[in-house]
């Protein structure tokens, strides 16, 4: 349920009703917004009638209204403003600016990392990304770096001036995340690992969270839930493609899910045309048709040689291509309202 306070009520006020939330053994969270805060109360539906009836007696409550999706915290009924994570002091999701995330699919060389870092962001990118612990189909694949990748992800972005982000496996490697990553990557085959879904709910670091490749909408917004509902609320969603009979690209890139979105959550989106597609020169026309559908940016996969690549090859941009890629999405950036800042 949502407990809407008056315009102005007293901080006393607020943390009465956060008190009595709790004391009903609902979890309280406030959303401050610029006319007034809302308490978010989640918990057993069963007792909601009672709980609203007890809770619309508080001083300063306005209102107390049910939440109607079956996801509360990620609904725009618990937050009608779009959320923006604040990555760095350069570096918002989910604002009026477009987001460029991009880097090699593996972290394969320190010299190779600095050298992709230096030169997506010489075009313009503002997140670096770098897979070291990578969930590999087959055991037999390039199972990346481990801790050490991370560490040299960390190194290049602090060279070239990026934060970064590197996708998790283990709730067990959560401290070594802590410490070298900006944004914690959930990949598509671990959207319903709700034991690590839970341990990431009680940090504040920023999670993208992928899309699963035979995931609904809604099962990947209650992924989301289990996030926020731990305390975290920081967190991205990323379309990857889904899983349909069509086999001429990787996956299908589900552009119909930003609309969506915007629709029922208050989440920034971003989108991945890189495994969208699984085909490098598609990415550019994806990334464009992402962008102007509404997405608050795109992550790519960068390699200088993609034939050499150890991992995702096939659909990793070359620099000069990576270059036009930033090129090319600006102008529909603008066309749909959006910002962008490139190279330079
Ligand atoms: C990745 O980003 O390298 C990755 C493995 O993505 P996904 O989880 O979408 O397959
Ligand atoms: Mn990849």
């Amino acid at each position: 349920m949502i407990i809407v306070m008056k315009k102005g009520a007293s901080e006393e006020c607020i943390q009465k009703v956060v008190e009595a939330v709790k004391s009903e053994g609902y979890s309280p969270h406030v959303i401050r917004g610029v006319e007034r805060t809302v308490v978010a109360a989640v918990g057993d539906e069963r007792r909601k009638v009672e709980v609203m009836e007890k809770l619309k007696a508080f001083d300063g409550v306005d209102n107390v209204i049910p939440i109607l999706k079956p996801y509360k915290l990620a609904s725009r009924e618990a937050k009608s403003t779009k959320t923006q994570i604040k990555i760095n002091d350069d570096v918002v999701i989910g604002g009026e600016e477009i987001v460029v995330i991009a880097g090699p699919c593996s972290i394969e060389s320190e010299e190779l990392t600095i050298e992709i870092a230096r030169k997506v962001k010489e075009a313009g990118a503002h997140i670096l990304r770098g897979g070291a612990f990578k969930p590999r189909t087959s055991p037999y694949s390039f199972q990346g770096f481990g801790v050490d990748g991370l560490k040299i992800l960390a190194k290049a972005g602090r060279e070239a001036g990026m934060p970064v982000i590197s996708e998790i496996l283990d709730k067990h490697d959560l401290p070594f995340f802590i410490e070298y990553v900006d944004i914690i990557q959930v990949g598509a085959r671990n959207m319903q690992n709700f034991a690590l879904l839970k341990e990431l709910s009680k940090i504040n670091k920023p999670v993208l969270l992928k899309r699963g490749m035979c995931a609904t909408i809604d099962e990947w917004l209650f992924a989301a839930e289990y996030i926020l509902s731990g305390g975290n609320e920081n967190v991205i969603l990323c379309e990857r493609g889904i899983r349909t009979f069509e086999t001429s690209t990787r996956n299908t890139l589900d552009l119909n899910a930003i609309p969506v979105l915007r629709d029922r959550t208050h989440l920034p989106v971003i989108v991945d045309p890189s495994h969208g597609t699984g085909h490098w020169d598609y990415v550019i026309p994806m990334a464009k048709a992402a962008i102007a559908a509404g997405a608050d940016g795109i992550m790519v996969e960068v390699h200088p040689e993609p034939e050499k690549a150890l991992s995702d090859g096939p659909q990793s941009l070359k620099y000069d291509t990576f270059f036009q890629l930033m090129k090319e999405i600006k102008p529909v950036a603008e066309a749909v309202g959006r910002t962008l800042r490139t190279g330079g």
